[in-house]
């Protein structure tokens, strides 16, 4: 195969580019293309030679398109209208427009791309926007396959439950075969370290359990955390396929803890819904974009301090003065991940890096609309195999 001209779409810090870097096949971005600046100021500093256009994808025209003459599309349009908190837009939503753009477009252009990789949340399976892109696909001649991973299947500990579609141009060799159902692992003609078959997910059958459910359960244990969660933790710290926090760390001698230490008032605030992990747990919570501003829901906080358990800070903390509780709390020596320690957990090489003037709020705003590096890797390499 000769090198693959690359479209990247919905580019942001580039994830997408790092991917593909690292699943080693020959390949050159043509063009990145992304409204946001920030964004853009970090992609031009770690990709200065790649092509980008600060424009909105709408605006480009198929004229524009056909002369970048690509062979990949990779993109991961905006998942707001499609994420389960939001109000689900889906395709009637504004931030929808470009995607149907790039749908409409797509039996247009002079010559079809031979691959395509997208990227959405969760939810975004049982939208009108995937039915349309899957009529699309099929109208074109491509055969396609949907994944819904997490990184814990590529070995590293943190989640972020994503859905993946890829898809090639027919040959007409029926070497794969597209599939209306949704895989909830990687297949295993992709190098898969896991011994288990992958179960099938239908679009609406959703294997969450409810709250309520859980409440039934067993009840709530200490830390507002109910038995069925505690279990999950369990067994997600004793999978040895995935690493260890630590691994993803960065030296300590390197981090200002003050900086990153949670302050009084989140502490007592919010403590009870802190999910903690430990430099030898092999699991965190998705990072979103709120990280270091909201704390709930938005990442694990590090326990940097391993002397004192847990268990025994929060056992009956809710019958503890302020002072005592602060008091308590302070010995675990909670801690932010570092935005150097959040893209280690996403995949992101060492060679990435921040502009020097990107402060620390808005490199966690960018990594938490990012994706994982080596899902996508993977995902590539089952692309193009
Ligand atoms: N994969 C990217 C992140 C994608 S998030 C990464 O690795 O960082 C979605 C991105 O789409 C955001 O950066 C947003 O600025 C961009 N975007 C949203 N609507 C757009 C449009 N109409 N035209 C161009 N870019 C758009």
């Amino acid at each position: 195969m000769g090198e693959l001209r690359v479209l990247e779409l919905y580019s942001g810090i580039g994830g997408m580019h790092y991917a593909l870097q690292e699943s080693d096949m020959p390949s050159q971005v043509v063009a990145a293309i992304d409204i946001n600046t920030t964004a853009n100021l970090i992609y031009k500093h770690n990709f200065p030679d790649t092509p980008l256009w600060n424009k909105t994808i709408e605006g480009i025209s198929l004229d524009d398109f056909n002369k970048l003459s690509f062979d990949m599309i990779l993109m991961s349009p905006p998942c707001q209208p499609f994420t389960r908190i939001g109000l689900q837009g889906d395709i009637t939503d504004p931030r929808t427009k470009s995607f149907l753009y790039i749908l409409d477009l797509l039996p247009r252009l002079s010559r079809l791309p031979r691959f395509i990789l997208l990227e959405n949340v969760k939810g975004f399976e049982m939208s009108s926007a995937r039915e349309r892109l899957v009529k699309t696909l099929t109208e074109c001649g491509y055969e396609f396959q949907e994944i819904m991973v997490s990184p814990p299947s590529v070995g590293i500990p943190n989640s972020r439950l994503r859905y993946f579609l890829i898809a090639k141009i027919s040959t007409g060799q029926l070497s794969t075969q597209t599939s209306l159902k949704i895989l909830d692992a990687f297949p295993h003609a992709a190098k898969s370290d896991s011994a288990e078959k992958p179960k099938v997910l239908s679009p609406t059958c959703q294997c969450t359990s409810q709250p309520e459910e859980e409440m039934q359960s067993g009840g709530v244990l200490y830390k507002l955390e109910t038995r069925t969660e505690s279990q999950r933790k369990i067994d997600q710290n004793s999978d040895l396929s995935v690493r260890e926090i630590q691994d993803f760390l960065e030296p300590q001698t390197e981090v200002n803890m003050e900086h990153y230490l949670l302050p009084p008032k989140t502490l007592l605030r919010y403590g009870l819904l802190l999910d903690i992990v430990k430099p030898t747990c092999r699991r965190s919570v998705c990072f979103t974009k709120g990280y270091g501003r909201y704390v709930e829901g938005t990442g694990s906080v590090l326990q940097s301090s391993v002397e004192t358990e847990v268990e025994s800070v929060f056992m009956g903390l809710d019958q503890c003065s302020e002072e005592e509780k602060l008091q308590r709390l302070s010995k675990l020596k909670l801690r932010y991940f570092t935005p150097r320690e959040v893209a280690n957990l996403m995949g992101f090489p060492q060679s990435f890096s921040f502009p020097e003037q990107i402060s620390t709020i808005q490199r966690y705003r960018v990594l938490g609309n990012s994706l994982n590096v080596l899902v996508v890797s993977r995902l590539l390499q089952l692309l193009v195999s």
